[in-house]
């Protein structure tokens, strides 16, 4: 089902309108979907769905990442209803993003490595009731960029100092990555997001995002590569990520 324009596709519009020149991206003679922004036949829209969630998801962007087609921060905002997304600035926080942190209907987590939590910084490994507070919404702050942008936003965001660090486990996402046959544990923006989704109690959206995402990557290798992907590939991930999304829907 086609949902309107979410936070992601609206930031995508904002920062191509300000752009002095057009975002050369690895297959800039593709033409794409200006929402998912795979190529226009791999198209995934028609597929995009929300679940119903209890939590809430920040994305805070480094500069140009937005327009990247390989961003997976967008998938997050596909399935999380209450996702917000905001381009990083160094020295003028934009100021509607300060005020939902500061919200107090949120508890906001930063998902971070805890060896980086300023002295006093609080790191947490699980999200309950008792960490949020009767009522409050989990809002979890994700830093979109290379990991060298998330540490540079890290270290010289202040706002994000007071608040506590949600971190995995080094086995969390070890066990993850072997799960997933994946070479090293660098995780993508979207896995990290359904690894705590499952983390928050909600393990079935969490495997939406997953399925979700997995669709994506194997969508925008089929586009970079000619025809030596397999597309029953794409039919079968499609296919799981409709499973995935009935057990989500029941599981409620
Ligand atoms: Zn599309």
């Amino acid at each position: 089902m086609n949902s309107p324009k979410h936070a992601v596709h609206h930031l995508y519009d904002y920062r191509k309108a300000i752009s002095s020149r057009p975002f050369t991206a690895r297959g800039k003679n593709v033409v794409r979907c200006q929402l998912c922004l795979l190529a226009e036949h791999l198209c995934t829209c028609h597929q995009r769905q929300a679940v119903n969630s209890q939590l809430a998801f920040m994305l805070i962007m480094y500069d140009d990442e937005v327009l990247k087609p390989s961003n997976s921060g967008r998938l997050i905002a596909d399935v999380i209803p209450d996702t917000h997304a905001f381009i990083w600035s160094r020295n003028d926080p934009n100021r509607k993003m300060l005020s939902i942190i500061n919200d107090p209907r949120y508890q906001p987590f930063v998902i971070f490595p805890g060896e980086y939590a300023v002295e006093g910084q609080r790191v947490v490994s699980q999200v309950t009731a008792s960490e949020c507070g009767t009522g409050r919404t989990p809002l979890f702050i994700l830093l979109d960029g290379s990991w060298r942008e998330a540490i540079k936003m890290f270290r010289k965001s202040e706002y994000l100092h007071h608040l506590p660090l949600f971190s995995f486990s080094p086995e969390t996402t070890a066990s993850y990555a072997l799960r997933k046959g994946a070479r090293d544990f660098q995780l993508g923006t979207a896995e990290v997001a359904s690894l705590a989704i499952a983390a928050a109690g909600e393990a079935s959206n969490g495997a939406v995002l997953e399925a979700w995402f997995a669709l994506f990557v194997e969508s925008s290798l089929h586009g970079r590569s000619r025809n030596n992907r397999d597309p029953e590939n794409i039919t079968r991930l499609a296919a799981q990520f409709e499973q995935t999304l009935l057990q989500a829907t029941k599981a409620k």
